[in-house]
């Protein structure tokens, strides 16, 4: 067997370290050619934009 915990991890602090784990809701942002809330730092799933270049072709 390798690294093994000496101890138990209490209810208490298990749920404590979990405290933190809640997911986010991602950063929407506007999207400065189209205007829908687009993930920041990402191209735009609509038009498929990233600062005003077509990355990603769209019909
Ligand atoms: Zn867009």
């Amino acid at each position: 067997m390798g690294a093994v915990p000496k101890r138990k991890i209490s209810k208490g602090r298990k749920n404590r370290r979990r405290a933190h784990h809640a997911l986010q809701a991602s950063n929407l942002v506007p999207c400065p050619s189209c205007k829908i809330l687009k993930k920041s730092h990402a191209a735009c799933p609509n038009c498929g934009k990233y600062k005003n270049k077509e990355v990603i072709k769209t019909d």
